[in-house]
């Protein structure tokens, strides 16, 4: 008798290559259903998704109301050119959203991901002072930042060993620090010093995640913010991680006394059900390149620009969003999160511990000895699958994503887990 689980895994070898994979060493689980917070393998093994698959899941697993409502759409309109064509979801969505967000933003431009949705970003702010015939072609980005593995967003995220096979590909990009009390007048000098050859600062408001789940205080980033806009340097904030309440507020961008000019999102714009980038932008940016002139259009798109199921997804996602209990939810796991930050603050083996709105991040202290420690990270990982958690650690930090939909029960869970982790991986 075959064993499935055995059997999905020997034919997934065989033909898939798995991202950010060392395909050698790794070791995959096959995955068959999916059910509010968890997700089940083909041995009927249940995990509490803690990540919400990559940061996308918002309300769980197969949404009914999300998979009726794209179901509806799938046989009304699959797809349609977006190129001098248009469909109601990518209407409505556009409505609701520019509606919804707290800046002046006024057109939305669709890709298929986050890193699309940065690519856009980048290149509305450098046309945008080429239209103007004032060529502009720095851009200023955060160290420890993350917005995308194309070309581009490699360009203006950290560097490392991912990237290293590039370096010379890669175009410069200006790096500064975030903002805190005592350096800011520091970067506002280096915006001062680069102004006239910089487009646009590109962020990550508040907490950057692929680099840790940093944090950064909201005062010194509006600061930070204020200071470019005087200089005339456009603002890029990239909520593709923070958007749709990640961080407490429906936007990290209802945290800011400053207001971006153009904003990218995706991961949970659908939900977590379906790939979709957006680019919204203000009118100042837009009317640059509204001409009679032809060239002065944004040339840029992609074969799936708007895909009609993608926008009813996002469509459905924001119904579920903006419901009441939702918004409890958020808040219910933001406070969980700053009670369980308090109780393991003092713990030996932590070295910092912060939370953001639903993000919670724990990292290890790993103290001198590196060697015992070079293999936590898959230690972790192992630990927690071991207790039916689905927690992926970036290096020694342990974070929490959860889906907005998980139960105080399932979280005190991971909470006492981890818990139980900080005893067995000691470094003292
Ligand atoms: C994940 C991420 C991206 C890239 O999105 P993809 O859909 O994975 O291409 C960009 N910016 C931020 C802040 C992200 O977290």
């Amino acid at each position: 008798m075959v064993d499935a689980q055995q059997d999905w895994i020997a034919r997934d070898h065989a033909v898939n290559w798995h991202p950010y994979t060392q395909m050698k060493t790794a070791t995959v689980i096959p995955i068959v259903k999916g059910e509010g917070a968890y997700v089940y393998d083909a041995d009927g093994k249940r995990y509490i998704d803690a990540v919400s698959s990559w940061w996308v899941t918002l309300h769980g697993h197969a949404h009914p109301y999300i998979a009726e409502r794209v179901s509806k759409q799938l046989y009304q309109l699959e797809q349609v050119i977006f190129a001098g064509f248009t469909h109601p979801p990518a209407i409505a969505l556009s409505e609701r959203l520019l509606q919804l967000l707290p800046s002046r933003q006024a057109k939305a431009f669709y890709s298929d991901n986050g890193s699309t949705a940065v690519e856009v970003a980048l290149k509305m702010a450098v046309q945008y002072a080429y239209n103007l015939g004032q060529p502009k072609n720095k851009i200023l980005a955060f160290r420890n930042g993350y917005h995308g593995d194309t070309f581009g967003a490699m360009s203006v995220s950290a560097r490392g060993r991912w990237t290293a096979p590039f370096h010379d590909l890669l175009f410069e990009t200006i790096f500064i620090d975030v903002p805190n009390q005592d350096n800011i007048e520091a970067l506002k000098h280096i915006v001062d010093q680069h102004q006239q050859q910089l487009a646009c600062f590109l962020y990550e408001p508040l907490v950057q995640g692929a680099g840790g789940m940093l944090m950064h205080e909201a005062s010194y980033l509006s600061s930070l913010m204020a200071h470019c806009r005087a200089c005339n340097v456009l603002l890029i904030q990239d909520e593709v991680f923070v958007g749709f309440g990640r961080t407490g507020t429906l936007f990290a961008a209802n945290q800011l006394a400053e207001q971006p000019d153009m904003m990218c999102f995706s991961k949970g714009l659908t939900g977590g059900t379906m790939p979709l980038g957006l680019t919204t932008c203000t009118q100042k940016i837009y009317d640059v390149f509204y001409h009679d002139e032809k060239s002065r259009a944004l040339f840029h798109g992609h074969s799936f620009t708007a895909n009609p199921l993608a926008c009813t997804a996002a469509l459905a996602s924001l119904d579920l969003l903006l419901l009441e209990s939702t918004q409890q939810n958020i808040q219910k796991i933001s406070q969980l999160h700053h009670e369980f930050v308090a109780t393991v603050r003092e713990h030996r083996q932590v070295r910092q511990v912060r939370s953001c709105g639903t993000i919670l991040a724990i990292e290890w202290e790993i103290g001198q000895e590196s060697s015992y420690f070079s293999d936590l990270q898959q230690r972790l990982y192992v630990f927690f699958l071991e207790h039916g958690i689905l927690l992926r650690p970036l290096g020694n930090t342990v974070y929490l994503v959860p889906p907005y939909s998980i139960s105080e029960e399932d979280l005190r869970y991971i909470y006492a887990c981890i818990i139980e982790a900080l005893k067995e991986f000691q470094s003292t």
